[in-house]
């Protein structure tokens, strides 16, 4: 059997998944790194979306996250997601990460989505501690992943070497100990 989370290095805005999950910020205008070029290669229409849902609500809290059109991408729908700045801790920074990746796939679940795909949230500009954030993604995602059996394939797509790293050894490291 395929195993259902899968680390692989490489370009968000180019893999073809039902929903590809936006590091977003809590505006949902658009911003740098994942978030610029995701509506960079979606085109206007996913700001378009985003406008309507800040108009509904006011932007997105920090660990929350909201679904949109995925515009010109080769997926489906783009989940915006915002992750915590990191606070060296201070501010429950660790759970907040874990928050955004169980929204997100509830609400990829919610819309019948069966693969999904994520950036390493928080781990840019944000400057959460990419070793932390490894561990948290990867047990977020199992344990979702063990009492969701709608998701068939989760992707944890790392922009770096560095992430790609990390995510790889503590795959195997969670697996191991299941
Ligand atoms: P945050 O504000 O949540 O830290 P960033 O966009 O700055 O968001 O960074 C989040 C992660 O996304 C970083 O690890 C960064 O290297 C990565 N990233 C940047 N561009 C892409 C891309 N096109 N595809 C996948 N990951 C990306």
């Amino acid at each position: 059997m395929q195993a259902r989370i899968e680390i692989l290095q490489g370009d968000i805005t180019k893999v073809k998944v039902d929903a590809i999950v936006n590091a977003a910020n809590s505006s949902l205008m658009g911003g740098g790194g994942v978030d610029g070029a995701i509506h960079r290669a979606g085109g206007p229409a996913i700001l378009a979306d985003c406008r309507k849902i800040v108009a509904k609500q006011g932007g997105c809290k920090t660990g929350q996250a909201v679904i949109t059109t995925a515009g010109d991408l080769p997926a489906s729908y783009v989940i915006h997601t915002v992750g915590p700045v990191w606070h060296k801790g201070s501010q429950e920074e660790e759970i907040k990460l874990a928050s955004c990746y169980i929204e997100s796939l509830k609400l990829a679940v919610s819309h019948g989505c069966k693969t999904i795909a994520f950036p390493n949230i928080s781990t840019g500009i944000y400057h959460f501690p990419k070793d932390k954030a490894a561990q948290i993604s990867i047990s977020s995602i199992l344990n979702f992943l063990d009492k969701q059996p709608s998701i068939e394939r989760v992707l944890l797509i790392c922009f770096d070497a560095e992430n790609y790293a990390y995510c790889t050894k503590e795959l195997k490291k969670q697996e191991q100990n299941n």
